[in-house]
């Protein structure tokens, strides 16, 4: 049933369509589809001319915003109030950019290595949800206009690779375009369902899904049974794509000219329109055995022969991330079924034969690679719209995901590749006598320390009762929704005491809650160092009293009563400060027991060095 709404502001009834829409939020090109009459259809400009709207955004200097088309033209006249490449932002810190930060030819600001980037336009701050939230506002309108209807839902598609905030990001670009957004979709499953793969319930297939756009590069394997679809595994580069295919001819045509090829960096405008020729060149080459061309006095020739030797080692490579998704599935080759092509650079007729090869089969490549995306992302909307049989999707995370343990390490509860929906549960102790509390912190990656992982959240199971040592069972579970969204429980078993987190996104929309949450972290960090250091000063206490205990008892005749009688108090007077909350009375028993023993510890040594050198023949 469709809803009605009253636009108070210029007084019209809006229907709101029953209609959930598809959308591509591509790194180079977004869209929309939807299903018309039971088939997918993309939605074009006013014009009818194209499906695609250019991933670019550009600011005027009163702070109008233009998307698409005309932004792209911005590229050229006005580089650093026009943004690309946003998706490459996408909850992501400054700390994840620090390398390749000179890609952009806009301005990232460097706040604080963990703090979210945000993009400078002017005097004016941008967050990359803000700037995707511009391309998701036009691609509404647009189908909007082409309805006649509002519409308010929508599945948006990303990487099977994207990580929890980048998806969350997402998500929340979604909101801020004034859309709900009903499922975050993997690509290459969208991918499959555009070609119909999998929709039959008997259907049991392997397929492989090369997406190769216009700056990055994704394989996936999936696997496909009783309608239910798994990613086996995901490989790829995200520095490699039709840009890099552009860069080979620029560098082709440099030298042809004996140009120097410092000049491109001297003259940006000159740079540009090379760019753009190149991207021109490359296309009709699709179709074309030579491309001929000039810009003022430069000749911009280049034969299909000359272009396919430039880039044969970018197809190679691609071939490489092909092998490496095969061995991670842990499959061969030949039980591959289908290979499904996706992205604009896959037209490429070298680009076609060489995964035609490789794999040995002939390619799904029959639907627009552009639209595949979205069209299989509007299935998958008519499905949740409850139109089409239940088809039930299984994705993948893309890497593991545990919680950090003594001395920094990281566990891996979730191993990458797992499928997602998922919940996995294990079980943990305290490694302190009396402990009351116990942080959970929970990461994402592959590396052995946290450090070098990523840090999801955090919470403190509070109220553990007082039991000695390794006497609790904590059970942390954690539970990955369908969208591929973190919730994490912890729950002492003995006590039923629990708490839970889900684990969402460090980085909000609005600046307020921005602020909000830099705030509680700056709160929260000084908590958090309390009881670090509490915690630190519990576990080196704990490890004294083991050895003091032991020292009594090994040593029991070396020791005077009085001694024996003053260390016993010493080590009662530590035992409880341990279970106290104060740091500070924690160290000051463990100095006294010290300061008391280590005269006695020495002793002892001697006489058990003299007893052992007894029994021995020199
Ligand atoms: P993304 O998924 O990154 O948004 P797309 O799938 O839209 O990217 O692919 C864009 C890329 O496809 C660009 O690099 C563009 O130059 C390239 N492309 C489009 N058509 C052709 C063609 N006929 N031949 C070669 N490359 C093409
Ligand atoms: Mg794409």
């Amino acid at each position: 049933m469709a809803k009605i709404s009253i636009n108070i502001k210029e007084g019209k009834v809006d229907k709101v369509s029953d209609i959930i829409v598809g959308i591509d939020l591509g790194t180079t090109n977004s869209l929309v589809a939807y299903i018309k009459d039971g088939k997918a259809l993309a939605v074009t400009s006013k014009n009818g001319k194209s499906t695609l709207v250019p991933s670019i955004i550009h600011f005027d200097n009163d702070g109008g915003i233009i998307v698409g088309t005309e932004a792209r033209d911005k590229l050229i006249s006005d580089p650093q109030n026009t943004i690309y490449s946003v998706k490459r932002l996408m909850g992501k810190s400054y700390g994840d950019l620090e390398n390749f930060d000179r890609y952009f030819g806009y301005k990232i600001i460097d706040e604080d290595n963990d703090s979210l980037v945000k993009i400078r336009v002017g005097d004016k701050f941008y967050t990359p949800i803000e700037l995707s939230a511009e391309i998701l506002k036009v691609l509404k309108l647009r189908i909007e206009k082409d309805l006649g209807e509002k519409i308010n839902k929508a599945v948006i598609t990303v990487p099977a690779y994207f990580n929890d905030s980048q998806r969350q990001a997402t998500r929340d670009a979604g909101k801020l375009a004034g859309l709900d957004v009903l499922r975050i979709v993997n690509e290459p499953t969208a991918a499959s369902l555009a070609y119909g793969i999998g929709l039959s319930p008997d259907e049991n297939r392997t397929i492989a899904v090369y997406d190769l756009g216009g700056g990055t590069f994704d394989i996936s394997v999936l696997q496909i049974q009783n309608g239910i679809f798994e990613v086996l595994s995901t490989n790829g580069d995200t520095f490699l794509g039709g840009d890099d295919f552009d860069r080979a001819i620029i560098d082709f045509w440099i030298k042809e000219n004996n140009l120097d090829s410092n000049i491109l960096n001297q003259n940006k405008e000159l740079a540009q329109i090379i760019r753009l020729e190149a991207e021109h060149a490359k296309k009709s080459l699709t179709n074309n055995d030579n491309f001929s061309s000039s810009i003022n006095d430069l000749h911009l020739n280049i034969t299909k022969i000359q272009f396919e030797e430039i880039t044969n080692s970018l197809v190679q490579r691609t071939l490489d991330c092909c092998r490496n998704v095969i061995s991670d599935a842990k499959i061969s080759v030949e039980e591959i079924d289908h290979i499904v092509m996706v992205g604009g650079s896959t037209r490429i007729p070298q680009v076609q034969n060489a995964v035609t090869t490789f794999f040995g089969k002939s390619l799904f490549n029959d639907l627009n690679p552009d639209e595949v995306v979205a069209l299989g992302a509007a299935i998958q909307a008519d499905v949740l719209a409850g139109n089409q049989k239940d088809i039930l999707l299984l994705d993948v995370t893309p890497l593991s995901l545990g919680i950090e343990t003594v001395g920094g390490l990281m566990d891996t509860i979730i191993p990458r590749n797992s499928k997602v929906p998922n919940k996995v549960g294990r079980q943990y102790t305290t490694s302190v006598d009396g402990q009351k509390n116990l942080k959970v912190a929970v990461y994402q990656g592959e590396r052995d320390l946290v450090n070098d992982n990523r840090k999801l959240g955090e919470f403190i199971l509070k109220g553990i009762p007082p039991m000695p040592a390794g006497l609790p069972k904590i059970e942390i579970q954690f539970i990955l929704n369908a969208d591929g969204i973190l919730k994490v429980k912890a729950k002492e078993l003995r006590s039923n005491v629990e708490t839970e987190i889900e684990i969402k996104s460090q980085y909000g929309i609005s600046e307020e809650e921005m602020a909000k949450i830099l705030i509680d972290s700056i709160q929260n960090a000084e908590a958090d160092m309390k009881i670090r250091g509490l915690l630190e000063a519990r576990n080196e206490a704990n490890n004294i009293l083991l050895s003091s205990d032991k020292f009594l008892i090994q040593n029991e005749e070396i020791l005077s009563i009085e001694e024996k009688t003053q260390t016993k108090l010493l080590i009662e007077n530590l035992r409880n400060s341990t279970k106290e909350e104060d740091k500070d009375a924690i160290n000051k028993a463990m100095d006294d027991l010290n300061i008391f023993t280590s005269p006695l510890a020495h002793r002892a040594m001697d006489v058990n060095i003299q007893k052992a050198m007894k029994g021995k023949k020199v």
